[in-house]
């Protein structure tokens, strides 16, 4: 019978591992918006974000409403790492009727506390923060601000549920005149466990309280906390986790000894975690197990266990020693004396062992909860392994090694991938509301510099509107006649003025210049659709940096051995030629190089009209079957690909190393070209809007610097915000800033990051890429020699935010002028176009396509715009041209 009691009280491994997947699923219950309501494990935000990291500094005030008690306290950090600050304890009796009273009563006592203690006590600071230590169950929705749920442990004081406990104390403390004290955080209890034992470069991301009741917090990752708004870094969670099993999660391990003291219990039903584990219940459950043997005969023979029907004669701390002494018998023997129950040695040997099943349990359970916490921060982290420290408090822990050594065997057999570190916590509650106090004002100020570096950056809807009528202005300077020379946009006329209509059909030959590669295409556009085929040539640097006429014979050589592997040589083909560099069209098929880029440099082109370089190599190499029809920029290229699958296509945007835009323009309003009829493509060449000077006041520092650094110094301003080319390059000097206001790397960038295109723009996409992969964050970093932590990986994404925001907006205000004055011109309401867009930076960035809608939703909310992404256009595009004018 003793053995089958031990045996019922004893968990084997397997059901432990069931109960921690069971806990798991609780706490993602709790954590989710749409389930938290009914969860039994409340997973409650607490709205701190950070734990200490050993810099905080000054006088902190404590105050603490205990059972019957205020403490109130004020400590002291060093910014020496927290080892040993000081501190100063008053408290003071609460009268009964207080309890019970009113809530301002309450609040207003608590206040005089502080105010005596303050009395007693210096402190120098002109503004004195107050953490405030509320033990009750709280819907917290600040720091700052948490609403009482519901009065528990004899308190009762009217108006109080609903209301917000910081207010109502910042009320009282006020009317006692010292506005100095103000209060920065409330709190639970648990929260400040975790928040003692983080020392200098060794943070504490869990804590578990083994006290009367039973509790866990831990750092969780905020996008999973969706009851709370903040999305990224973390936030300590209160998981409540006492009332685990209430919902029958348990109902397999619970003994008929648990469901006595649940019975007996003021909650019947409720808890039911706790009342396993809870150093309030241990000592009651082996006094059930006691009655039960008694009345089995087993023990006490022939004794009047009468005694042992009363409730809490069994005490927690008797069973804890009777296990853990050296002397446990004598223990057991005086325990059972004391309770006049005989003591002989088999008596004697069996309650022992029912003591250390009892408490074994307990250990072995909260292993359970603790894996169940720890596997999951792993989880989510998305780590192989977890290295974490772990604090813990209460009185079965401290000194009881016993127990101590169940709990992390079994939560080491139950979480093999975590490796924990427990660190017992002095003091939890008092000193570990300072801590919150103390680090919720680092993160303030932290907060505040960051802001302030990030300012220029961050551009209102006023600012969006007042470059987007820069902009206007800018395109109407660019399209009149006697204006173009002094626009910074240069609008030039394309000379296609017509996009595709889908009855285009034929044979096309395509060349593709100044993108990555070079390359030569055949286009076959039929009633079914597109076909093509390409091959890609290297054009070697000595032919690039050359003569125009070896540049053009080795294009023609290209050309040439395309067609003869195509079987092309008999086909006179019309052609289209994607030239992505800027030139001054003239017609379709005439177009004078204004300067070369991209490394380009061969003699004799500039001013030189490019499809007349090109008919004249066809001379040379005795080509008589080349017809070049049309000479097209990219922009254009990528308009009248996406124009063939969507006649509404009337725009084209290029978001990739550089930035520029084109558009269906009326001709009346092309001052440039002769006649009013129709429309024609506008090459914005948008990219150099600024450069007269009309977008100074939105540069930063930061954008002045990647400008230097340039080989074009103040040319394309508009470009190097928005662009592949320099985002990256934004980013790196605005974290050379922070780091130098050491707000970031510890104040240490280390030499790599002060090299020019080292942190590429592609690190953006990654950076910010949702669910925020540390490990890959971490990866890019290690590899520019920055070991970061947690929370500079959290800020390095709000930077990129923040630059990769500005640079959509940017775009989007940009393209707001172009639709507006398209719906204008055509005197519509409401304009419903298409952007044909390419680019990597907008096909790959995971939010910059998202923002430049949504910001232009905003900016033009006439317009209906739909986004495009084009296959291949520049190959396609130029086809489709040459189709075009053939049609
Ligand atoms: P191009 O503009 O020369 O025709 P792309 O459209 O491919 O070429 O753009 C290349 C640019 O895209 C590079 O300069 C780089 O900065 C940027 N880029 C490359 N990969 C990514 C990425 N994953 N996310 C954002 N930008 C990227
Ligand atoms: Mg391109």
């Amino acid at each position: 019978q003793v053995q089958r009691a031990l045996r019922a009280l004893t968990i084997p491994l397997e059901r432990l591992q069931v109960m921690k997947n069971h806990m798991m699923q609780a706490m993602q219950k709790g954590l989710s918006r749409s389930t938290h309501s009914q969860a039994p494990v409340q997973m409650l935000p607490t709205y701190i974000c950070s734990t200490p990291d050993g810099t905080e500094k000054g006088d902190f005030l404590v105050v603490e409403l205990c059972q019957s008690q205020v403490r109130t306290l004020m400590v002291t950090l060093l910014g020496d790492g927290n080892l040993s600050p000081q501190m100063m304890y008053k408290t003071f009796d609460m009268p009964e009727e207080i309890m019970k009273g009113s809530g301002e009563a309450l609040f207003d006592f608590i206040a005089q506390c502080v105010s005596q203690f303050l009395a007693d006590t210096s402190s120098s600071q002109e503004r004195l923060p107050l953490g405030f230590v509320f033990p009750f169950s709280c819907r917290q929705i600040q720091l700052d601000k948490a609403e009482l749920i519901s009065w528990s442990k004899d308190f009762s004081c009217s108006d109080v549920e609903g209301k917000d406990v910081g207010q109502l104390l910042q009320s009282a403390i006020n009317k006692q005149e010292l506005s100095h004290v103000e209060l920065v955080a409330v709190m639970n209890d648990t929260v400040g466990t975790m928040m003692t034992c983080s020392t200098e470069g060794r943070p504490c991301e869990v804590a578990l309280v083994m006290d009367k009741g039973s509790n866990c917090c831990f750092m969780a990752e905020a996008h999973l906390v969706e009851i709370a708004k903040e999305t990224s870094g973390r936030m300590c969670v209160n998981t409540e986790w006492g009332c685990f099993g209430d919902n029958g999660n348990l109902n397999d391990i619970v003994t008929p000894y648990d469901e006595c003291v649940d019975n007996e219990s003021s909650s019947p039903g409720e808890k039911r975690f706790e009342k396993m584990v809870g150093s309030l219940y241990l000592g009651e459950i082996v006094r059930h197990v006691l009655i039960t043997l008694a009345a089995e005969k087993v023990l006490f023979k022939g004794s009047n266990v009468a005694i042992l029907k009363e409730k809490g004669v069994v005490k927690t701390q008797q069973v804890l020693e009777i296990i853990n002494h050296e002397e446990g018998l004598a223990v057991t023997k005086r325990t059972l004396e004391a309770l006049g129950l005989p003591q002989n040695e088999r008596d004697c040997s069996r309650v022992q062992q029912i003591c250390l099943a009892v408490v074994s349990r307990a250990a072995s359970l909260y292993a359970a909860g603790l894996a169940a916490v720890l596997t999951y921060m792993c989880q989510t982290r998305e780590m192989d392994q977890l290295l974490v420290n772990v604090g813990v408090d209460g009185e079965l822990y401290h000194g009881h090694t016993r127990f101590e050594e169940i709990l992390q065997s079994v939560t080491k057999l139950l979480a093999p991938e975590c490796v924990a570190t427990f660190l017992p916590s002095t003091d939890g509650s008092g000193r570990g509301a300072a801590m919150v106090a103390a680090v919720a004002l680092r993160l303030e100020a932290q907060r505040r510099e960051v802001n302030e570096v990030l300012a220029p950056l961050r551009l209102s809807l006023a600012d969006l509107e007042q470059v987007q009528a820069l902009m206007r202005q800018e395109m109407e300077l660019g399209l009149g006649q006697e204006t173009n020379a002094n626009a910074s946009v240069r609008m030039l006329p394309t000379f296609v003025c017509s996009t595709p209509d889908g009855t285009e059909q034929g044979e096309f030959l395509a060349l593709d210049l100044g993108g990555t590669n070079f390359r030569v295409l055949v286009v076959r556009v039929t009633e079914e659709g597109i076909r093509m085929a390409s091959e890609i040539y290297v054009i070697p640097t000595a032919i690039m940096q050359g003569t125009g006429e070896a540049l053009f014979d080795h294009i023609l050589d290209c050309i040439i051995d395309f067609q003869t592997k195509q079987d092309l040589m008999n086909h006179v083909l019309p052609l289209g030629f994607t030239f992505s560099f800027p030139c001054k069209q003239v017609g379709l098929d005439k177009a004078l190089l204004l300067t070369w880029t991209k490394g380009f440099s061969a003699t004799d082109c500039v001013g030189q009209d490019v499809v007349q370089l090109l008919r004249e190599a066809a001379q040379r190499k005795h080509q008589t079957g080349l017809n070049v029809v049309a000479l097209v920029n990219d922009t254009v290229g990528t308009m009248m690909s996406c124009g063939y699958d969507d006649p509404k296509c009337e725009i084209g945007l290029i978001v990739g190393t550089g930035t520029n835009a084109c558009y269906m323009e009326e001709m009346r309003n092309v001052g440039t070209v002769e006649g009013d009829e129709g429309r024609m493509c506008i090459n914005m060449e948008w990219g150099a809007f600024g450069d007269n000077g009309c977008l100074d006041h939105i540069f930063t520092s930061f954008d002045k610097l990647v400008d230097d650094q340039t080989i074009n110094p103040g040319k394309q301003r508009f470009e190097k915000l928005i662009s592949g080319m320099y985002l990256g390059e934004i980013v790196r000097h605005i974290l050379l800033a922070m780091a130098d206001r050491q707000l970031l790397f510890h104040g240490k960038p280390g030499p790599k990051l002060y090299c020019k295109d080292i942190f590429k723009t592609k690190f953006l996409s990654t950076i910010e890429l949702n669910g925020l992969a540390l490990r890959q964050i971490r990866a890019i970093l290690q590899d520019l020699d920055l070991d970061v932590s947690y929370e500079d990986s959290v800020l390095l994404r709000e930077v990129c935010e923040a630059v990769s925001l500005r640079a959509a907006q940017l775009c989007a205000a940009g393209l707001a002028a172009v639709v507006e004055k398209m719906r204008e011109s055509r005197g519509l309401d409401q304009l419903t176009t298409t952007v044909g867009v390419d680019g990597t930076l907008y096909k790959l960035h995971p939010t910059f396509s998202e923002n430049v809608q949504k910001t232009l939703q905003d900016l033009a909310p006439k317009c209906s715009v739909t986004f495009m992404p084009s296959e291949d256009g520049s190959g396609k595009g130029a086809a489709l041209v040459a189709a075009v004018a053939c049609r």
